[in-house]
């Protein structure tokens, strides 16, 4: 972690520094603008400014108290989206709108509503998938449950293991008990993400066969 030295009432104080900057991402140096007590002394803000020459942008970075020297969070930031294949943008512009709003109330700390937003997001993935392979089926697959959807419309067993997960992980988003202690939103999008990965080389496989059929 760097550390920045920041000072007011004429007492200097070491604090983690902001990396990357919270506007470019760029692990560029982060300059300590000024810095003083907030709320009659229960916390400390920052002003920083990313020293990048096309960022430049000013942001606050916020601590608990003084010499707690850890970062609590910034503000305000530009969120960091995910990107996916170009079949996936293609199969479900819903799921990737959700998915970076999800990503960015993950990313401003609004871990309670992320979670249930990731869920959502992976309902309009799999319901999309699943209405690719059977277009005739689409009315039925829209109003299923979504377990229904992975266990009756997604034939391949890597996609449909990866598939499940995402969803016990997803419900446990939303409901008031988790079942899965030891996992948590991280492991929800990662399991969503490969869920993508599958659905990708699924597609991509497929249009290549279709293109080059043997003789
Ligand atoms: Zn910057």
């Amino acid at each position: 972690m760097i550390k920045r030295q920041i000072s007011f009432a004429n007492h200097g104080y070491q604090v983690d520094a902001p990396d990357p900057c919270p506007i470019c991402h760029r692990h560029s140096e982060i300059e300590v603008t000024r810095a003083d007590l907030i709320d009659s002394g229960k916390g400390v803000q920052v002003i920083y400014r990313c020293a990048y020459q096309n960022c430049r942008q000013f942001f606050f970075g916020y601590y608990s108290k003084i010499g707690d020297p850890t970062l609590i969070r910034t503000s305000p930031i530009k969120p960091n989206s995910s990107s996916f294949p170009e079949c996936i943008i293609e199969l479900s512009p819903l799921f990737i709108s959700i998915f970076n709003e999800s990503e960015e109330a993950l990313q401003i700390g609004l871990t309670q509503i992320a979670g249930p937003g990731y869920r959502k997001s992976f309902e309009f993935l799999i319901k999309d998938y699943a209405i690719s392979l059977a277009p005739e089926k689409a009315a039925e697959i829209k109003t299923k449950f979504s377990g229904a959807v992975v266990n009756d419309y997604i034939p391949d067993p890597r996609i449909q293991a990866v598939a499940k997960r995402s969803l016990w992980l997803g419900n446990d988003e939303t409901h008031y008990l988790r079942k899965w202690e030891s996992h948590d939103i991280d492991d929800l999008v990662n399991l969503i993400k490969l869920t993508t990965n599958w659905i990708e080389i699924d597609h991509l496989s497929k249009s290549y066969i279709k293109q080059m059929p043997e003789a």
